[in-house]
C-alpha cells in the first residue's frame, strides 16, 4: 500500500481504512449502521459548510433534506415547513386528484383551517388548541367553510375566562364581523401582507363576494416568508412542492391538475421502478410537460437505474425494503441493504449528471451523513419526520405518551383507504392484497422548525469532522478515494452506542 508524507511533519503516515469503491467491492450489502467514515482535517467551522445540493437536473436544494410522499407524512403543512428551511416536500397521492392539487395551491392561503359556528363553545376552542396548537379560530353560520363569516376568536377573546366558562358560546365572545378586516378573494399573497401589516391583525380572513369563507392567511405564515433565507422557490418566488404520481392512465388527469397548481417536481411512486409503466410514464410527461422534473424510482441496481435515465428522468429515488414501516425484504424476497442501494446507484447515475435520492432507512443525522457521503445528493424521511406538529393527522394518548399515526403506504391499512398507495404496491389485475407495509405510531417530537434546524446543525458538524467544507467537496473525496471508510464489528456497533449505564436520558437537542 502507498504511504503518503504530511507536508513538513513528522514522516510518513501509512495508508488507512477503506475506499468507498473498496468498501462496496465485495458482495456484501452493507447499511448504514455497518460502517463509519474515518475523520479527517478541520480547518472551517461547522457553520461554513455549505450543504447546497441538486434534487435534480435543474431543481437545487439549500438543505438536502425531502419529505416523504406518505400520507402520514407530507400534506401541505409540511410540503411548506421543509421549502421553508431549504428542502423539500413530496405530497403524498393517496387521496384524490383535487385534494393533492389544492394542497400544493394552498401555501399562503390556509383552504381547510378549523373553523367554529357561533353555537360552539369556549371549550371547543380550547380543544382545537390542544389539537392543532393554534386559537385564531374563524366563525361561521354553519361551523364550516363555504359558509357565511360571522365573526373570529382568538385568545384574547378567552384568555381571562374562569374555567368554568368553558360552556359560554362563542356568539358571546367572539369578535363580531363588522369589527374584521377580510380581504375578497383573489386578493394575491402580497396585497394580504400589506393588509395584515396595517392591520396588526394576526389572521386575515378571506370572504367571496356572498362575503362565505374561502381562506385564511396566518401573519405567522407571511412572517416565515421574511424569516427563511434558505427557503427552496421557483422562478415565481413560490415555494418549491413535489408530488407524487403513479404510472395509470387515470394519472395523467392527476399530473394535470399538479401541474396546473405549479407543481415543480414529480416523483412516480413505486417500490420497483424499472418497469414498461414506468418508462411509458416518463416519455408522456417528458413529451407533455417538457420542463416539469420527474424523479423515477425506486431502484437498487445500476441496471433498474439504466432503464430510467435512458427514458429520461431529472433524479432517481433509491431504496427498496430499508424503510422503517416496510416489509417488503420479507414478503417479496427482493431489495437490498440502503448503504449499497445508495452508493451504486449513485456512482451509476453521476456519470449521466442525474442525482439521487436516499429514501428510507434513515434513522439518526449520521445516517444523512452517511447517505450523502455515498454519493446521494439528498436523503428522503419518512419516519423521522412522522409524529411531528407538521405531519398529517392528530395527536392521541396511549398509556400516556403522546402519539401520531405512522403508516407504510404499501400497509392493509393505507391501501384501504384509496387508490393512491394501492397502485405503488399492486398490480392491476391483483386479486389478493399483498401488505409491504405495517401501520403504527410515532411519538410527538414537536415542530420539524426546531427538528429540521437540528439536522442541518448535525450534517455541518459531520462534514466538518470529516474535513468537508461542502457536500459537492464531500462526494468529489469520496469519488476520488480520499475519503475513507471503516467497517463495524457487531462488538464495534455496541461500542459506538451508549453502553454500560444503569439509566441514561438522550436528549438530542
Ligand atoms: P423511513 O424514513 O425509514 O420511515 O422510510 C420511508 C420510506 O419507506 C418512504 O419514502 C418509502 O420509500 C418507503 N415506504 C413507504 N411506505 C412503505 C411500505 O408500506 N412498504 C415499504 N416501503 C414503504
Amino acid at each position: 500500500m502507498a504511504d503518503y508524507l504530511i507536508s513538513g511533519g513528522t514522516g510518513y503516515v501509512p495508508e488507512d481504512g477503506l475506499t468507498a469503491q473498496q468498501l462496496f467491492a465485495n458482495a456484501d450489502g452493507l447499511t448504514y449502521n455497518d460502517f463509519l467514515i474515518l475523520p479527517g482535517f478541520i480547518d472551517f467551522t461547522a457553520d461554513e459548510v455549505d450543504l447546497t445540493s441538486a434534487l435534480t437536473r435543474k431543481i437545487t436544494l439549500k438543505t438536502p433534506l425531502i419529505s416523504s410522499p406518505m400520507d402520514t407524512v407530507t400534506e401541505a403543512d409540511m410540503a411548506i415547513a421543509m421549502a421553508l428551511m431549504g428542502g423539500i416536500g413530496f405530497i403524498h397521492h393517496n387521496c384524490t386528484p383535487e385534494f393533492q392539487a389544492n394542497e400544493k395551491f394552498e401555501q399562503g392561503f390556509i383552504t381547510d383551517p378549523v373553523v367554529l359556528s357561533p353555537s360552539h363553545t369556549v371549550g371547543d376552542v380550547l380543544e382545537a388548541k390542544i389539537r392543532h396548537g393554534f386559537s385564531g379560530i374563524p366563525i361561521t353560520e354553519t361551523g364550516t367553510m363555504g359558509s357565511k363569516l360571522v365573526g373570529i376568536v382568538t385568545s384574547r377573546d378567552i384568555d381571562f375566562l374562569a374555567e368554568k366558562d368553558h360552556t359560554t358560546l362563542l356568539s358571546e365572545v367572539m369578535t363580531p364581523r363588522n369589527e374584521l378586516v377580510v380581504a375578497p378573494a383573489g386578493v394575491t399573497l402580497k396585497e394580504a401582507n400589506e393588509i395584515l401589516q396595517r392591520s396588526k391583525k394576526g389572521k386575515l380572513p378571506i370572504v367571496n363576494d356572498r362575503d362565505e369563507l374561502v381562506a385564511i392567511i396566518a401573519r405567522t405564515d407571511l412572517k416565515k416568508n421574511r424569516d427563511y433565507p434558505l427557503a427552496s422557490k421557483d422562478s415565481h418566488k413560490q415555494l418549491l412542492c413535489g408530488a407524487a404520481v403513479g404510472t395509470r392512465e387515470d394519472d395523467k388527469y392527476r399530473l394535470d391538475l399538479l401541474t396546473q397548481a405549479g407543481a415543480d417536481v414529480i416523483v412516480l411512486d413505486s417500490s420497483q421502478g424499472n418497469s414498461v409503466y414506468q418508462i411509458a410514464m416518463v416519455h408522456y410527461i417528458k413529451q407533455k410537460y417538457p420542463r416539469l422534473q420527474v424523479i423515477g424510482g425506486n431502484v437498487v441496481t445500476a441496471a433498474q437505474a439504466k432503464n430510467l435515465i435512458d427514458a429520461g428522468v431529472d433524479g432517481l429515488r433509491v431504496g427498496m425494503g430499508c424503510g422503517s414501516i416496510c416489509i417488503t425484504q420479507e414478503v417479496m424476497a427482493c431489495g437490498r441493504p440502503q448503504g449499497t442501494a445508495v452508493y451504486k446507484v449513485a456512482e451509476y447515475a453521476r456519470r449521466f449528471g442525474v442525482p439521487v435520492i436516499a429514501d428510507g432507512g434513515i434513522q439518526t443525522v449520521g445516517h444523512v451523513v452517511k447517505a450523502l457521503a455515498l454519493g446521494a445528493s439528498t436523503v428522503m424521511m419518512g419516519s423521522l419526520l412522522a409524529a411531528t406538529t407538521e405531519a398529517p393527522g392528530e395527536y392521541f394518548f396511549s398509556d400516556g405518551v403522546r402519539l401520531k399515526k405512522y403508516r407504510g403506504m404499501g400497509s392493509l391499512d393505507a391501501m384501504e383507504k384509496s387508490s393512491g398507495s394501492q397502485q405503488r404496491y399492486f398490480s392491476e389485475g391483483d386479486k389478493v392484497k399483498i401488505a409491504q407495509g405495517v401501520s403504527g405510531s410515532i411519538q410527538d417530537k414537536g415542530s420539524i422548525q426546531k427538528f429540521v434546524p437540528y439536522l442541518i446543525a448535525g450534517i455541518q458538524h459531520g462534514c466538518q469532522d470529516i474535513g468537508a467544507r461542502s457536500l459537492s467537496v464531500l462526494r468529489s473525496m469520496m469519488y476520488s478515494g480520499e475519503l475513507k471508510f471503516e467497517k463495524r464489528t457487531m462488538s464495534a456497533q455496541i461500542e459506538g452506542g451508549v453502553h454500560g449505564l444503569h439509566s441514561y436520558e438522550k436528549r438530542l437537542y
